[in-house]
C-alpha cells in the first residue's frame, strides 16, 4: 500500500496524457468572497499596474554562429586509463570525439575557474526541472521541462522555464541533455530551444522519440536531435558528460555524470532503484560506485518522493497484482493509468497476451508511447492482441482489456468519459472490473473520488491502489537515496525535483548518513551555487526565474495581469456597460445597457439592473453642459463607482467594463 500523497514525480507526465498544447487541465477557481482589497474597481486588462513576469524567451533572432567545438556523440565507452591525465578532446573518424581520461581537480584562482548551477525549475515545484551548468563560456542544461498549471492559473496549458539569463549568452550553449521522456523534463523543449541558438538536444531512444513526436506539434522549428547510448560520452566544451542506467517508470532513463574542471557533478533525474525491472536491467550499480571512487563533488538528487520511508516497490510486484487482477475478472477490465508509465502499460499489454485478451488503448499519448516504444522493440506484441477501441464490443466481455488515460479524473479523458457514458465505444456494464493504476495527484482527490462514485453506481467492480498495490511510484523513497548517496558519496548534495518540504526531506536523509548539514544546499529556483577550487556555497544572487506561461500558440504573452483578468472573470464574472453620450456636451443620450457575464442572471435580477441603470443616470449627469466630455474620466468614475456599488448590493466584485461612446 501506498500513501496517498505519493504521486508527485508522475503528476506533469502523468496528466500529459492529453499531450500537446491542448493538454494542460484547466482549472477555474470558486474562490471566496474574502479576497481582494475592497471593492474592485477597474476592469481593463493593462489598467493596473503591471508587475514582474516578462515574457522569458526573447523573441529576437538568435546568433546562429556556434563554437567550433561542436557537441557529438561518442562511441560507446571503453574503459579509460585512471591515471593519464585529462586530454582535451580530439575528433575521431566519423567526426566523433571520445573523453580520453577523468578529468582532474585542477586548483586554480578564482574569477572565471568557477562553476555555476542555476536550477532553473523544479526547486519550488513539482515539473518545470531544468538545470543549468555553467563554467567560463560553456553552458549545458539537463532537462527542459514544463509544469501543469496551478488551480489559479485559468486557461494555461503549461509553464515553461524563464530563459531571460541566457539573454546575449545563447552562443555560451553546447547542449541540453534529457535524462528521460517526461513532459516534466521534455516539455520546455519545443519553446525554448529554437529561440536559445538551436543547441544539440541529447537524449537515449524512447526519449529523443517523445521529444521527435512532440516536435511534430511544433512545425515550425526544426531541432538538432542526437539519440545517443547510456554508453557514449560527450565532450561539451568544458563538460564532459556521461551516463549512467538507473530505473524510472518509463524506459531509457539516466542519470548524467558531468565532469567539470571543479570537479565531478551527477544529476539522478528521475529515478529509483528496480532490482527486479520489467523494461530493462536494474540500475547500474557498478558505474555508480566507480564514479564515487573517482570522487564525486556534487550530487543533484530527485526529491519526489524522499519523504516516504523504505524502498520503492519493484514494479514487477505492481505487475504480479494486475496479472491476477486480470486473471481474476469475470467480464470487462479497465485500466486507468498514466500515459507516460511505459513500463506499466508494457506489463498490462503483455499480460492481455498471457490471458488470452484483446487489448484497446484509448488516449493519444498513451498511444502514441505505445507506438514509440514498439518502434524500438521495448513492447513486443503478436499481431491482433492491439485493437481499435471502437472494436472492444466484437469480443466478449471476458476477452478484453481496455487500457485508458484519465485515473486522474480529468474531465475530457477516457476514463471519465467511460463513467459518465459519454464513450463513443465503450458502455460500462455491471461486472466491469475498473483499475486505477496509479495514485492520486495531491489536489485531484476531490474529482477521483467523484469519478469512483460514478463507476460504483454504474456496478463497476473498482480496485484502486488503496486497496491493492496496483501502483509504485517511479521515485526513490528514503532508503533508496541512501544507498544512492553511498555509492557517489558526494561532498555537496544538492536536493531538486520538488516542493521546498520535499526538498528539506530530502536533505534530511542526507544528514542521516553523515552528510554535513552545510554541505547540502536547498536552494530555490534560479538560485545560483557556485563551485570554486572544490568548495560550493550558495549565493544569494538569483537568476529570474519568472512563470512563462504557454496557452495555445501563444509563450510568454499571457502576462501576470492577463492571469489576474480570469482570476477575477473565474471568479466574479464581468459586467459590460454601454452608455451613449453627447458628444458635444457629454449628456446621456439614452438609457444605459448593462450586460452581466458570469456575475448575475439580469432577467432574474431585474430589481438590481433597474438600480445600477438609475444609479449610472446620477454618474453620468453631465454638470458641465458647455464643455466637451472627457473619455477616460467618464470611464473611470463607471468602473470605480459601479463597481462599488455592485460590491455592497451583493458582495461580489465582477470585472466592469466601461463602453462610452459619443454620438
Ligand atoms: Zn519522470
Amino acid at each position: 500500500m501506498e500513501p496517498i500523497n505519493n504521486a508527485g514525480g508522475n503528476a506533469p507526465s502523468g496528466t500529459g496524457g492529453q499531450g500537446g498544447g491542448q493538454g494542460g487541465r484547466r482549472h477555474f477557481p470558486h474562490r471566496g468572497r474574502g479576497r481582494g482589497h475592497g471593492p474592485r474597481v477597474g476592469g481593463q486588462p493593462g489598467s493596473r499596474p503591471l508587475n514582474q513576469s516578462r515574457p522569458a524567451v526573447p523573441g529576437r533572432p538568435i546568433q546562429s554562429a556556434r563554437p567550433s567545438l561542436q557537441p557529438r556523440p561518442m562511441q560507446p565507452s571503453r574503459p579509460v586509463p585512471q591515471s593519464r591525465p585529462m586530454q582535451s578532446a580530439r575528433p575521431l573518424q566519423h567526426g566523433r570525439q571520445v573523453l580520453q581520461a577523468k578529468p582532474q581537480m585542477r586548483s586554480f584562482g578564482t574569477g572565471k575557474d568557477k562553476l555555476r548551477i542555476i536550477v532553473m525549475g523544479g526547486l519550488e515545484e513539482v515539473g518545470r526541472n531544468c538545470t543549468l551548468l555553467e563554467y567560463g563560456n560553456d553552458i549545458i542544461f539537463i532537462d527542459m521541462g514544463l509544469q501543469f498549471p496551478e488551480e489559479d492559473m485559468p486557461g494555461i496549458d503549461y509553464i515553461i522555464p524563464n530563459m531571460s539569463y541566457l539573454r546575449g549568452k545563447e552562443r555560451n550553449v553546447r547542449g541540453v541533455i534529457v535524462t528521460h521522456g517526461h513532459y516534466d523534463h521534455i516539455g520546455g523543449i519545443p519553446h525554448i530551444v529554437p529561440k536559445i541558438g538551436n543547441p544539440p538536444v541529447f537524449g537515449l531512444p524512447v526519449t529523443t522519440g517523445i521529444i521527435k513526436k512532440r516536435q511534430e506539434d511544433h512545425p515550425g522549428a526544426k531541432l538538432n536531435i542526437k539519440e545517443i547510448s547510456v554508453d557514449d560520452q560527450l565532450v561539451l566544451g568544458a563538460f564532459q558528460v556521461e551516463f549512467v542506467h538507473i530505473n524510472h517508470s518509463i524506459p531509457d532513463a539516466v542519470g548524467v555524470i558531468v565532469h567539470t574542471p571543479i570537479g565531478t557533478v551527477v544529476h539522478t533525474g528521475d529515478w529509483k532503484f528496480d532490482f527486479t525491472p520489467v523494461d530493462n536491467k536494474p540500475a547500474d550499480f557498478q558505474k555508480m560506485t566507480d564514479i564515487g571512487r573517482r570522487g564525486v563533488l556534487a550530487l543533484m538528487g530527485d526529491s519526489t518522493n524522499a519523504g516516504q520511508p523504505g524502498h520503492q516497490v519493484s514494479e514487477r510486484e505492481i505487475g504480479n497484482t494486475l496479472r491476477m487482477i486480470i486473471e481474476k475478472a469475470q467480464g470487462r477490465v479497465i485500466i486507468g493509468t498514466f500515459a507516460s508509465m511505459l513500463s506499466r502499460i508494457k506489463q498490462i499489454i503483455e499480460f492481455s497476451q498471457e490471458n488470452g485478451r484483446k487489448i484497446a488503448i484509448d488516449g493519444f499519448s498513451m498511444k502514441t508511447n505505445v507506438e514509440i516504444a514498439k518502434a524500438l522493440g521495448y513492447i513486443k506484441v503478436k499481431p491482433g492482441t492491439l485493437i481499435d477501441i471502437n472494436q472492444v464490443d466484437d469480443y466478449p466481455l471476458d476477452k478484453v482489456i481496455v487500457m485508458c488515460t484519465g485515473a486522474q479524473g480529468e474531465e475530457r479523458a477516457a476514463l471519465m468519459r467511460i463513467a459518465n457514458g459519454d464513450h463513443r465505444s465503450v458502455k460500462l456494464v455491471p461486472g466491469d472490473t475498473v483499475v486505477f493504476s496509479s495514485s492520486v495527484i495531491p489536489g485531484n482527490e476531490r474529482t477521483v473520488q467523484r469519478l469512483k462514485d460514478t463507476l460504483y453506481r454504474k456496478g463497476a467492480e473498482v480496485i484502486h491502489y488503496q486497496m491493492m498495490d496496483v501502483h509504485a511510484g517511479g521515485h526513490a523513497k528514503n532508503e533508496d537515496i541512501k544507498l544512492m548517496l553511498l555509492l557517489f558519496k558526494p561532498k555537496y548534495y544538492i536536493p531538486i525535483e520538488g516542493n521546498h518540504f520535499l526538498l528539506c526531506e530530502n536533505a534530511k536523509v542526507a544528514t542521516s548518513i553523515g552528510i554535513p548539514r552545510e554541505n547540502i544546499f536547498v536552494a530555490d529556483n534560479g538560485q545560483v551555487l557556485e563551485f570554486i577550487r572544490g568548495e560550493g556555497r550558495m549565493t544569494n544572487e538569483k537568476v529570474n526565474t519568472d512563470y512563462v506561461f504557454v496557452d495555445g500558440l501563444g509563450v510568454g504573452d499571457v502576462s501576470e495581469v492577463v492571469l489576474r483578468d480570469r482570476q477575477e472573470l473565474a471568479a466574479d464574472g464581468m459586467v459590460i456597460v454601454t452608455a451613449l453620450i453627447d458628444a458635444k456636451t457629454g449628456a446621456l443620450v439614452s438609457i444605459p445597457d448593462i450586460i452581466s457575464r458570469g456575475f448575475i442572471h439580469t432577467q432574474d435580477n431585474k430589481k438590481l439592473m433597474d438600480e445600477t441603470r438609475e444609479r449610472l443616470k446620477t454618474i453620468l449627469r453631465d454638470h458641465d453642459p458647455k464643455s466637451a466630455p472627457d473619455q477616460t474620466f467618464i470611464q473611470g468614475k463607471i468602473r470605480d463607482e459601479i463597481g462599488a456599488f455592485l460590491f455592497t448590493k451583493t458582495q461580489r466584485r465582477p470585472m466592469v467594463m466601461p463602453v462610452v461612446i459619443e454620438v
